[in-house]
């Protein structure tokens, strides 16, 4: 075939080829916080509800309920302000253990049906079902289905359920309607959705990003799918367009990418090393630190670990690991691959590593672009718990004097910052920047 005639390329519509052959799934559960006071006190079921995490009248309510957000409360609102909206609403304080409780319940449900679930936070998920296109045939009747499962487990609590081609879109089908909602966005319907909102409807669009796609002349999101890559890229200062051209015209930025397919990291065993439990554990630290500063230089996260070890005997030992989070650093990835290789020695009383292991070798796979969890578009707060958990860990044990106190708090603020924008870890964090609740903090290993 002759080669096409490259300066004609079209500028609008799509001369990138769609990859309509993913399914995503994304849950976005209905004002949570008070679905779940109200589904433990059913006197609340039904009427306007503030969730506080304290209870004065300066407090902001964290949580509305359906019931208060139709009389135009909002989340982030002052107890005054709502009550002026909304005299008859009544408030209660947060019970985080119990929505945690949920959440894992909620999750145990989404991974009946798919492998592939990540928490984006305490109350949204996304399912990737790309590999379950032969498995099932209606996705729809699936999420159905996942509804009817969270009602019978749970009655009083609703949830939206999006599907599309590529997580993005699937999140923003689950703004669409709410509470109760089950959109699936389409090649087809893509546009017509897209007519009907601003561009701040779109999620990691605040006033910033409005401002810069405003001044080259994109109005609305409609506007924005159909411009070209060169202008959204002059728009954003760079790739970060591209994502954007390539997520509104259904190709997958930000799960999992190329270029890679996965990483390695691996070191053929001297004597010196395999005689010495201690250099074989530094070893593997030292192959995990590898892998994260090329994860670091190729702003990238990982999803999935895998540990391989040959034996000089010609045997082998490997196992995969799931992470259920991003993850970049270094020491956490070993600490996975340490707990794995636990569970696998304790029963059979054996040590894996030993003087027979002839190589080690850790490889990650599964990427995610380091900007997507930055930007906070797959914002990941449990990642943010478990820093923060840390940190306040250390507080806890050395800084009775406070001495922490500067940098703790500057990482709060941050946390803070983020958890507006997305609404699900506001309860951890007071007005001052101190951790009201404290258990809240302290669960974190029975969570996945
Ligand atoms: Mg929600």
């Amino acid at each position: 075939m002759k080669a096409a005639e490259p300066k004609k390329k079209p500028v609008r519509g799509n001369f990138i080829s769609a990859k309509t052959n993913s399914i995503v799934m994304y849950i976005d559960m209905n004002s949570y916080f008070a679905s779940c006071e109200q589904q433990r006190h059913p006197h609340l079921r039904g009427k306007p509800l503030g969730v506080l995490t304290y209870d004065s009248p300066n407090a902001a309510v964290i949580a509305a309920s359906i019931e208060a957000k139709r009389k135009g409360v909002k989340t982030g609102m002052r107890l005054q302000e709502c009550l002026a909206l909304c005299p008859e609403m009544l408030t209660i304080t947060t019970h985080p253990a119990w929505y945690r409780q949920i959440h894992v319940d909620i999750m145990l449900i989404l991974r009946k049906y798919c492998d592939d679930v990540i928490a984006k936070s305490i109350d949204e998920a996304s399912m990737n079902f790309t590999s379950y296109r032969l498995v099932y045939n209606d996705f729809t009747a699936i999420a159905r289905q996942i509804k009817q499962d969270i009602k019978d487990k749970y009655d009083y609590l609703t949830c939206s359920i999006g599907i599309a081609p590529n997580s993005f879109l699937a999140k923003l089908a689950t703004e669409i309607q709410k509470p109760d909602g089950l959109i699936e966005i389409t090649p087809e319907n893509i546009d017509g959705h897209l007519a009907k909102m601003q561009l701040t409807d779109l999620p990691g669009i605040a006033k910033n990003n409005e401002r810069r796609l405003q001044m080259i002349g994109i109005r609305n999101p409609l506007e924005m799918r159909h411009a070209s890559e060169a202008l959204l890229r002059k728009a954003f200062g760079g790739i970060v367009g591209n994502y954007w051209h390539k997520r509104l015209n259904f190709m997958e930025v930000d799960v999992y990418t190329n270029p890679f397919k996965t990483m390695s990291a691996g070191r053929s065993l001297g004597r010196q090393i395999r005689e010495d439990k201690q250099a074989m554990d530094s070893m593997l630290i030292a192959l995990c630190m590898r892998l994260e500063q090329r994860m670091v230089k190729n702003q990238v996260f990982c999803k999935e670990v895998c540990l391989h070890l040959r034996y000089f005997n010609g045997g082998e030992w490997d196992t995969k690991i799931k992470l259920s989070d991003p993850e970049q650093d270094g020491m956490r990835i070993r600490r996975y691959i340490m707990d794995k290789m636990q569970e696998y020695e304790e029963p059979r009383n054996i040590s894996l590593l030993n003087d027979k292991v002839q190589k080690m070798t850790v490889t990650i796979m599964s990427f995610v672009k380091q900007e997507l969890i930055q930007y906070g578009l797959f914002d990941n707060q449990m990642r943010q718990d478990k820093i923060r958990k840390v940190i306040y860990e250390m507080k806890d044990k050395y800084d009775k004097k406070n001495i922490i106190r500067k940098g703790s708090e500057l990482l709060v603020r941050n946390v803070l910052k983020d958890a507006i924008g997305f609404g699900s870890v506001k309860d951890l964090v007071g007005n001052d920047g101190e951790v009201v609740n404290k258990h809240m903090l302290e669960e974190d290993e029975d969570f996945y």
